[in-house]
């Protein structure tokens, strides 16, 4: 029997999670509805940026200058206030980093985005997470009331991932003059060109990082752009928050081809536009008809759809999966199905019909209106 070998002492709040996990690939007649990506093929003016960009023997510019200044014209905000990263995942662990230490609260919705924990978990912090609403929303007056004088940090995703509602405007106005502004607020649009709800908040157009330079708006270009197996995202904010995420970032980690894509699809924005309205109505389509099914779905403003099918999620993601349908399911609260191809949205909302009528009656209070 080989004896077990001696592994180097590895933290133990580290040792205790998960390792990330990746939603399920797809087989070849299967839709990967699972990562929130976008369905459609990269455009070929993209595809030939990435032809002619610098040769892959050379490091790429470490400030991401090129695409720093274009998104600091379109912002009209300085260069400095941009920062581009690997992601904008990246860019939560880079903020999370800079602001949080151990005796440190990282304040976070839950369910929200599964990389939020263990931003706290990693510099030592302890997380906070305060749960949404019945109607799946965020609750900022009880995300208020949890800070404390050792919050570090508290992000706000909107519209939120899995479940799909937004943050009004007027929310986050009497939320963010509720927050000490020592205290950094990550507000996370990453789904922030899918949005129809003129309630929403945005950041940017509102430039609430000028009134409040404690708040961060993160953007990314791997969902409306389509560009997420490039890594490359950015953050609007002020100049001098931004620069303590610049110094805990990785350098160099922002690739010239990243970069170069990103600038292209800049260059197509009317083009890609299109694409997101696209999604935007399969969105609807897909919410409209799960809620005629009997599905209780809340507000979707993402490029995804939330079932709260509570107990019953595992089984029904089973379903959906030998249909061909690969959802993400989170054991015992709900599943995410993410907006794909055209072809998708029949499909899912078939098995979801089929499914309702098969669920348990005991148990149809949750997953039905
Ligand atoms: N924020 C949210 C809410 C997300 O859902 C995601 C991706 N799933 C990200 C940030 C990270 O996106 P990326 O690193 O690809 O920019």
């Amino acid at each position: 029997m080989p004896s077990e070998p001696v592994l180097p002492r590895i933290r133990p709040e580290i040792a205790a999670l998960p390792p990330y996990r990746q939603g399920k690939q797809a087989g070849a007649d299967a839709f990967k509805l699972s990562s929130n990506e976008n369905p459609f093929d990269p455009l070929p003016s993209v595809l030939e940026a990435l032809r002619s960009s610098t040769s892959v023997n050379r490091y790429p510019d470490a400030s991401a200058g090129r695409l720093r200044a274009r998104l600091a014209a379109r912002y009209g905000v300085q260069p400095d206030g941009v920062h581009v990263a690997a992601g904008s995942v990246s860019i939560l662990q880079q903020l999370a980093l800079a602001t949080s230490a151990p005796g440190n609260e990282l304040i976070y919705a839950w369910r929200s985005f599964e990389a939020y924990p263990s931003l706290a978990f990693v510099p030592g912090a302890t997380p906070v997470a305060v749960p949404l609403t019945d109607d799946a929303r965020h609750d900022l007056p009880a995300m208020a009331a949890a800070v404390t004088d050792r919050t570090s940090c508290i992000i706000v995703c909107t519209p939120n991932n899995p479940t799909g509602p937004i943050v009004t405007q007027s929310e986050f106005e009497e939320f963010i003059a509720a927050v000490p502004p020592t205290v950094l607020v990550i507000l996370d649009e990453a789904y922030a060109e899918f949005v129809t709800d003129p309630e929403a908040v945005d950041g940017i157009a509102t430039s609430i990082f000028e009134a409040h330079p404690n708040v961060v708006v993160l953007r990314t270009f791997s969902k409306a752009f389509g560009l997420a197996g490039l890594r490359i995202g950015y953050a609007i904010g002020h100049p001098r928050v931004l620069d303590a995420a610049r110094t805990v970032a990785i350098p160099l980690s922002v690739t010239a081809q990243a970069e170069d894509a990103a600038l292209a699809s800049l260059d197509a924005e009317d083009e890609l536009r299109g694409r997101v309205a696209a999604i935007v109505e399969r969105r609807d389509r897909l919410a409209a008809g799960l809620r005629a099914a009997g599905w209780r779905v809340p507000e979707a403003q993402g490029n995804f759809v939330w079932l709260p099918a509570g107990d019953e999620t595992m089984e029904i993601a089973q379903a959906f999966d030998e249909a061909g349908l690969i959802v993400r399911p989170f054991a015992g609260d709900g599943l995410r199905i993410s907006v794909g191809e055209h072809e998708s949205v029949d499909r899912v909302l078939g098995i979801a019909a089929s499914v309702v009528r098969n669920l348990p009656q005991a148990h149809s209070g949750r997953a039905l209106a």
